[in-house]
């Protein structure tokens, strides 16, 4: 077994926000870890300077189109995004002197479209719509893309430099932290883009680490890891996660195994971390942490598991932290301690 490779992501003052992207820290869960005798760690993407762990793919996505020559002073950047993506899309964006038009659908978190705002990208919202259906977010994001002079679409779901952005950087980090010493990985997929690259990484170093999908109901990803036919079941609040194709960063991850996490399970566990380990998180990365404990609960006594905390708790206050929208979601968390797992 190879020495894990130290991080190959620089955080350099002279890149401004480029630079500060990344190098996160992992974080110990210890009362979660006391719990299940087992470490679970928490790779704190809540701590990018825009806020998820997508500034790493909007860095990745950018920095490909400039090395390729697509991208010049004054370009414009645009994708369709549940939110997060847009934003660290418009922030690389900002600091580089590109323009951003960023589609969302209208059933996401109030606040991602207030910051998209704020940030000064070009923010057009289209009714929520099934992929199928060409009024879907992610074609309307192409047919701006093709009908502005200049403009290039990231296209962070078939675009794999999202996923050569993970296998670059964050998956060096997790090794580089864990000393290499881990025994599975566990992450949902929106675009498959940590998933994958993340998932490359672990595997070129050590084939044993296993890599597991945490998927929401209303997903077809769960179906096609474990089965191999794409089908969804049920319904899921949970934003920036779950998919029903497959898409091409998705495509190159060596998945071993898969758990679905309803929402309450996923409401439980964010209302449990801030209250008992003071993490403040998006319903993603408490979706990740359940997954990460129920699939630790399948490998012996002391192993490690690493998960992603892909957003912070600030950008859902209006839904996952409301108590009217809990109620009216019939989500309230009543569970006392752990039961929930
Ligand atoms: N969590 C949140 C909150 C996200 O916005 C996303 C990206 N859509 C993910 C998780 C999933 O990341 P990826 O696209 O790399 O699969």
């Amino acid at each position: 077994m190879a020495n894990p490779s130290p991080s190959t992501s620089s955080t350099s003052a002279a890149d401004g926000f480029v630079g500060a992207i990344g190098n996160t820290p992992l974080i110990g869960l210890p009362k979660l870890s006391a719990a299940l005798g087992r470490r679970i760690l928490g790779k704190a993407e809540f701590l990018n300077p825009g806020g998820s762990v997508k500034d790493r793919a909007a860095r990745g996505i950018v920095e490909d189109f400039e090395v390729r020559g697509l991208l010049k002073p004054g370009g414009v950047v645009v994708e369709g995004t549940a939110g997060n993506t847009g934003i660290g899309l418009a922030l690389v964006g900002n600091a580089r002197g590109y323009r951003t038009i960023i589609v969302m659908p209208d059933d996401q978190a109030p606040e991602k479209y207030g910051l998209l705002r704020t940030f000064g990208a070009e923010l057009h919202v289209v009714p929520a719509a099934p992929y199928t259906n060409q009024a879907n977010y992610y074609h309307e994001a192409r047919r701006i893309a093709e009908a502005t002079p200049g403009a290039v679409w990231a296209n962070q779901f078939e675009n794999t430099a999202n996923r050569d952005a993970h296998e670059r950087t964050t998956g060096p980090e997790i090794l580089s932290q864990t000393g290499g010493a881990l025994d599975a990985f566990v992450a949902a997929a929106g675009t498959g883009g940590t998933i994958a690259g993340v998932g490359r990484a672990l595997k070129a170093y050590a084939a044993s680490i296993r890599v597991v999908l945490a998927d929401p109901y209303g997903s077809a990803l769960f179906s096609y890891v474990t089965t191999g036919e794409l089908a969804a079941e049920g319904d899921s609040n949970a934003e920036g996660i779950g998919i029903k194709r497959i898409v091409a960063n998705f495509a190159g991850a060596p998945v071993d195994d898969a758990l679905r996490v309803d929402d309450r399970t996923l409401t439980e566990m964010a209302h449990w971390l801030v209250r008992e380990e003071g993490l403040f998180v998006g319903g993603s990365a408490a979706l990740n942490v359940a997954a990460a404990a129920r699939y630790s609960r399948t490998l012996p006594a002391g192993s490690t598991v690493v998960t992603i905390l892909c957003d912070g708790g600030e950008r859902y206050r209006s839904r996952l932290y409301d108590d009217a929208w809990l109620r009216e979601n019939d989500v309230v968390p009543q569970a006392k301690d752990l039961e929930f797992l």
